[in-house]
C-alpha cells in the first residue's frame, strides 16, 4: 500500500468539504459500535474528529471508548448513542492521554459515568491540562476551564473487567509504548479488540512514549484471538497480524536507523533528516510526524 501526501490531501478534500449532518457510527459486531475519525492533521479544521471512537451496549448499561477531541464531537457521539439505546452510560473509558481521544469527556459528565483509564492516566491528564487549555480552548465550551478536561476516577494498574450486564469488557494497561498511559479494551463475546493508539492503520504512527516498549506491546497484542481490531486511527481490520505488520515494520525501521546513526556518532538533526524516509510513501501525514518520532526514538536509544 503506497499512500503518500497525494493520498492525504485527496482524503482531506473528500472529507473536509461537508460538515456531516449526522455523526456516523457503524455496528461492527452485536452491540459494538465504531465511529471512524477523519484522516486530518492535528492542526487542520476538523482536527477534533480524527480519532476512532466506540461504544459497547450491554444488558444493563453502555461503555464509551474515547470521546473525541472536542465537546462538540463528544456531544455528537452522545447523541449517536442515544439513537441506538436508552440504557445509561455507566463507563467512559479513555485509551490514553492524547487530546483527540479525551477532550470530549466533558460531554458525558452530566450522565455521571465512571471515567476509566490506566493508573498512569490521572497524572498524564494533570500534566497536559494547561497545554490543552492553551492550544485547544476553542474545542471546549467558553470560557474553557481546567475542570472541563476530565481524567479518570477509576483506574487500571494491570488488568480489570467491567460488567455491562450480560457482557464484560477486558481492560489492560500497558507499560510505556505509544504514550505512558495506554489501555486496550476487549469484548470477548464479540471478538473485538480496541487498541487505542497502540495501532495506527494508514496514518503514520505518532510516538510519545517508548519505541522499544511499543514494539514489545505489538508483539504481545498480535497474540490476541480477536476477529475485529479497532485501531486508534484508520479502518477497522479483520486480521490482527496483517493490521499490525506495517506499524511494526515502521517502528523497526526507526529503531534500526536511529541505532545506526548513534553508532556512527551522528547528531540528532542528521537522524531526523534521514531515518525512516524509506517509509514515507506508505503513510498518510508522514512528514513532520516522522521527524518528531525519530527525535523521540533518538533520545530513548542514545542511552542504550
Ligand atoms: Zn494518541
Amino acid at each position: 500500500m503506497h499512500r503518500g501526501a497525494g493520498f492525504a490531501s485527496a482524503l482531506a478534500l473528500v472529507c473536509g468539504g461537508a460538515e456531516a449532518a449526522t455523526f456516523d457510527v457503524r455496528e461492527i459486531a452485536n452491540g459494538v459500535f465504531v465511529h471512524e475519525g477523519r484522516m486530518l492533521a492535528l492542526d487542520a479544521p476538523g482536527h477534533d474528529d480524527i480519532a476512532n471512537l466506540g461504544f459497547v451496549v450491554g444488558a444493563r448499561c453502555v461503555a464509551v471508548i474515547d470521546t473525541g477531541g472536542s465537546v462538540k464531537t463528544g456531544r455528537a457521539l452522545r447523541d449517536a448513542i442515544a439513537l441506538h439505546t436508552k440504557l445509561p452510560i455507566c463507563y467512559v473509558i479513555n485509551t490514553h492521554v492524547h487530546v483527540d481521544h479525551v477532550l470530549g469527556n466533558v460531554a458525558f459528565r452530566s450522565a455521571k459515568p465512571k471515567f476509566v483509564g490506566a493508573a498512569t492516566l490521572p497524572a498524564a491528564i494533570d500534566a497536559s491540562r494547561a497545554y490543552f487549555l492553551e492550544h485547544y480552548a476553542s474545542d471546549l465550551d467558553a470560557p474553557a476551564s481546567g475542570n472541563d478536561v476530565i481524567g479518570p476516577d477509576t483506574t487500571v494498574a494491570t488488568t480489570r473487567t467491567l460488567d455491562l450486564g450480560g457482557r464484560t469488557l477486558g481492560l489492560r494497561a500497558w507499560p510505556k509504548a505509544h504514550t505512558d498511559s495506554d489501555l486496550t479494551v476487549t469484548i470477548d463475546d464479540a471478538g473485538v479488540l480496541f487498541t487505542g493508539d497502540l495501532l495506527f492503520v494508514d496514518r503514520v504512527p505518532a510516538l510519545d512514549g517508548s519505541i522499544i516498549g511499543w514494539r514489545e506491546a505489538i508483539d504481545e497484542l498480535v497474540k490476541s484471538d480477536a476477529k475485529l481490531v479497532v485501531p486508534g486511527h484508520g479502518p477497522v481490520s479483520k486480521d490482527i497480524a496483517t493490521a499490525f505488520a506495517p506499524e511494526r515494520r515502521y517502528l523497526t525501521t526507526l529503531i534500526d536507523g536511529v541505532r545506526e546513526e548513534i553508532a556512527q556518532g551522528k547528531p540528532i538533526d542528521d537522524a531526523t533528516a534521514r531515518v525512516g524516509q524509506s517509509e514515507s510513501a506508505n503513510w498518510a501525514l508522514f512528514g513532520t510526524a516522522n521527524a518528531h518520532n525519530v527525535s523521540i526514538a533518538y533520545r530513548e536509544l542514545e542511552w542504550e
